[in-house]
């Protein structure tokens, strides 16, 4: 099953009254993750047990199958690094794992539902490409997606070669001939990948060719299409490797991303300078990110820092001991920025990590917000 498979099973997955366990945990390089999974799990554990009364018998015994199944997997298999998800109802047979490229706090849940927010808060900041390489008789159809490549399609058109000794009007009609069969060929290819588009909704294209071909081709893809074309690249179809379509594909990814956060960063910019709705520096996205207000949020990639939370009204700071909103005493952050995008993504805000030079840089943080702040309590 491709990753888009096994995510569209888990959204559709209807439990139908039983309970879905679903675990995050960071898969890193020291081999930790069976014995994090395993205390995670122990969160859980008593609801499997029967002094609890609050689930039902079976449901109890669903959970029990889901706490082994998951402990089996983890010691078992091997994640790769990043983070996996698990997705877990033994009630009803269902079991998914997911290799997510970004790691979140590890979390434990169980609920009616498979509790997907924070892979889908994760997965929005990949794109999902497909990649055609195409010459005058035939057509590979790759995709791109979370780091990996695989082919999709394969396919090949009957072409005239090209006579060694033609000469006059010979010449030209086989000429004629053969671009003939080439623009068919691309028609088909077209329609190809654009049934492929509707069935599966990939979200840029990119086509790789020579140039000739390239330019022939994307000169008769349907609007759709054309809309997604995300780049294009010269290479020789023939003799490609997948390392090389691999290699090509994921340039104009990253040229994707790069523009993409960069146009975050300046709608955010803009939007502070002009007083609109947003959020530009730690301070403010951190007092946002308390009140739930970000719909937005842009952070540099791999930038931490010290902070404090409150962990009864969420209130989220760079420094103070005591919570402005209910006078408890705050909790130390190793990073408040991890925390902030963890609260973000619970309320259903996107996240965007921004890793290319932009302004951001000097701020931290910025955010596009869902209504003005009020002014932040002095602490
Ligand atoms: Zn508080």
């Amino acid at each position: 099953m491709t990753a888009q498979e096994t995510i569209d099973q888990i959204l559709r997955f209807e439990p139908d009254g039983m309970p879905v366990v679903s675990l995050y945990v960071a898969v890193l390089p020291d081999g930790s993750v069976h014995t994090r999974v395993k205390s995670l799990l122990d969160e859980i554990r008593p609801l499997a047990k029967d002094q609890d009364h609050t689930l039902e018998h079976d449901a109890r015994l669903s959970i029990r199958g889901d706490l082994k199944r998951i402990i089996e997997a983890s010691t078992e298999e091997r994640w790769k690094q990043g983070m996996t998800a698990v997705f877990s109802c033994s009630g009803r047979g269902f079991f998914e794992e997911v290799s997510l490229p970004r790691a979140l706090r590890d979390r434990v849940v169980v609920d009616t539902t498979p509790w997907v927010r924070p892979m889908l808060a994760i997965l929005d900041e990949y794109h999902r490409m497909f990649v055609a390489m195409v010459d005058e008789s035939s057509a590979e159809v790759w995709e791109l997606y979370l780091n990996e490549i695989r082919q999709v399609r394969r396919l090949r058109d009957p072409a005239l070669r090209k006579p060694n000794f033609a000469y006059g009007k010979q010449e030209h009609k086989v000429h004629h001939k053969a671009e003939e069969l080439a623009k068919r060929h691309y028609r088909r290819v077209a329609t190809v990948l654009n049934d492929l588009y509707r069935a599966e909704g990939f979200e840029l294209l990119a086509v790789g060719g020579h140039p000739y071909e390239v330019s022939a081709f994307t000169a008769v893809l349907p609007r759709p299409l054309r809309e997604r074309l995300a780049g294009t690249f010269s290479i020789d179809a023939r003799t490609a490797t997948p390392a090389d379509v691999r290699r090509e594909a994921q340039s104009i990814v990253d040229h994707y991303e790069r523009d993409e956060e960069r146009r975050l960063v300046a709608e955010i910019v803009e939007a502070a300078a002009e007083r609109r709705r947003a959020a530009l520096g730690l301070d403010d996205c951190l007092w946002a990110g308390t009140l739930a207000a970000i719909d937005r949020l842009a952070v540099q990639e791999g930038v931490s820092m010290p902070g404090v939370v409150c962990d009864r009204s969420g209130w989220l700071a760079l420094s103070g001991e005591t919570c402005p909103l209910c006078g408890e005493p705050t909790r130390p952050s190793g990073d408040i920025i991890n925390d902030l995008v963890e609260a973000v993504i619970d309320e259903s805000g996107s996240v965007e990590h921004v890793a290319t030079d932009t302004e951001l840089r000097t701020h931290v943080a910025g955010a596009l917000l869902r209504f003005p702040l009020p002014p932040r309590p002095q602490t």
